[in-house]
């Protein structure tokens, strides 16, 4: 029997790239588009024109099905309970492309986007902040190079038009970058023997479960939080700051949860799940590897507050709170007794008490990842498996320069300032006038 593979659900053949970046996996999205732009040089991004009659390879199965009487099983016969599925977003090729059509219609709009401007409150399913087209695009029913080539076609139009990291088209470059490093790492969706990720010693006590447990239930106590985990068990898709603040809460930031525990409850809740980006995405928030700025931290009070300062988004999730005044919508234990008895919520009772103090236990987090990173490095240098210690070694010093050699490069064509955009971090939600400079993809 002939096997014939065709790669069609990356924009180029994963194992191209792969190939020319000598076999190893490139952790730096500059250096990776240097790869891809090479690869597609020499294998343009296409479509198939016209998909031929395919009858006659499948007589066989068609067969079966008719003596079999197959049909496709019902939701109730796989054991979903159907009216229970909340989502508003409907599957299928249709759906699909009326979607990216509507997105793509608008010119400036795709012309404009930068993904850090993107607000990840607004929830009204039809005008997201962001296309929602990545459950279409994981199953299949959308092709992302077509997807692209009609992006392109956009640009041409516009004219002007952002640029990757933060453009729309970067974004669908995020999604190849991901894919070709999965296929390039060993152990990618672990964090031991799994080589570009830092081997961080994460909680795993009792008191972690259940830390784990209040997250993944929406019980945090911090609202903005528990509204974007109560959206994504309720719609199975979240804005991507959504997820990076949900990710880096449960990690590095406030709970010191592993990773791996934040990959399996998107794997299971995601509409949009993919091995390739959620593992990636994970190790991303959580520093293991690509950014390594760890004493970066998203405030669950102080960002929230940028996109939404009434919390409208929080009120709609969690309508326990809203009544609460906005002044102590993403901080409702700081409201007054008088005022939590007024409008009928005991914090503590009827909604959660904060599971820890986030200005403190992040900056105690701060301080295990640096040791953490410290020993990582000595274990890198170590001198008992020169062999090994060397190559690790070697690794680092080649991301390091990698890193520069990016930086330069967007410095060169301008475009450092543009991708840099200005995070509220921890000082500022103590009210400090300091501002940080971070580079949000
Ligand atoms: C912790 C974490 C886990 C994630 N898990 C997944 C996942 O399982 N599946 C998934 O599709 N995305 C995942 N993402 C990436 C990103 O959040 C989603 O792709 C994006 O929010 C989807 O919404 P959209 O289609 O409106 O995106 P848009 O901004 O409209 O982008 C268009 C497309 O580009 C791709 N894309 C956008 N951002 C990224 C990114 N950061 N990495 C890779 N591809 C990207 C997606 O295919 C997306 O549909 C994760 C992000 C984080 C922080």
């Amino acid at each position: 029997v002939e096997v014939v593979t065709c790669v069609g659900h990356t924009l180029v053949d994963p194992a191209a790239v792969m190939e020319r970046a000598g076999g190893k996996p490139v952790t730096v999205y500059g250096t990776f588009c240097n790869h891809l732009k090479e690869v597609m040089k020499k294998a343009p991004v296409k479509t198939v024109a016209e998909v031929k009659e395919m009858s006659g390879l499948c007589d066989g199965a068609k067969k079966e099905v008719e003596e079999r009487g197959c049909k496709v099983p019902t939701l109730a016969e796989i054991g979903y309970d159907a009216g229970q599925a909340k989502t508003p977003f409907k599957g299928g090729e249709k759906e699909a492309l009326k979607r990216m059509e509507k997105y793509l219609s608008r010119t400036k709009w795709i012309a404009d986007f930068e993904k850090p401007n993107t607000s990840p409150a607004v929830f009204d399913p039809e005008e997201r902040s962001t296309t929602v087209l990545s459950p279409y695009l994981k199953f299949g029913c959308l092709s992302a190079r077509h997807f692209y080539l009609l992006l392109l076609d956009v640009y041409r139009k516009a004219g002007k038009h952002t640029q990757p990291p933060v453009s729309l088209e970067g974004q669908l470059l995020w999604r190849e970058f991901y894919y070709v490093c999965s296929v390039a790492t060993p152990n990618y969706e672990r964090m031991e023997g799994n080589p570009i990720c830092r081997q961080i010693p994460w909680g795993s006590d009792q008191k972690h479960e259940e830390f784990f447990l209040a997250w993944k239930e929406a019980r945090t106590g911090y609202p903005w939080i528990d509204a974007a985990m109560t959206q994504l068990r309720d719609e199975g898709h979240i804005h991507h700051l959504a997820r990076h603040a949900v990710a880096c809460f449960l990690t590095r930031g406030d709970l010191w949860v592993h990773w791996e525990k934040g990959v399996e409850v998107f794997d299971e809740l995601l509409i949009d799940a993919d091995w390739a980006l959620n593992v990636g995405n994970w190790m991303w928030l959580s520093a293991s590897c690509f950014f390594y700025q760890f004493f970066r931290v998203y405030s669950p009070v102080a960002f929230p507050k940028k996109y939404d300062p009434e919390g409208k988004f929080v009120k709609k999730y969690l309508p326990v709170l809203k009544n609460m005044p906005a002044k102590f919508i993403y901080e409702p234990w700081k409201a007054p007794i008088s005022v939590q008895k007024q409008i009928g919520v005991m914090i503590g009772k009827d909604y959660p008490a904060p599971i820890v103090e986030h200005e403190k236990v992040s900056k105690e987090n701060m301080a295990k990842m640096k040791d953490a990173y410290d020993a990582n490095k000595e274990a890198a240098g170590a001198v008992d498996n020169p062999k090994a210690s060397g190559g690790k070694r070697k690794a680092e010093q080649e991301t390091e320069k990698e890193a520069k050699k990016t930086r330069k490069d967007e410095d060169k064509a301008g475009k450092a300032k543009k991708g840099n955009k200005v995070e509220k971090t921890k000082d500022e939600d103590k009210g400090g006038k300091k501002l940080k400079q971070t580079k949000l993809k």
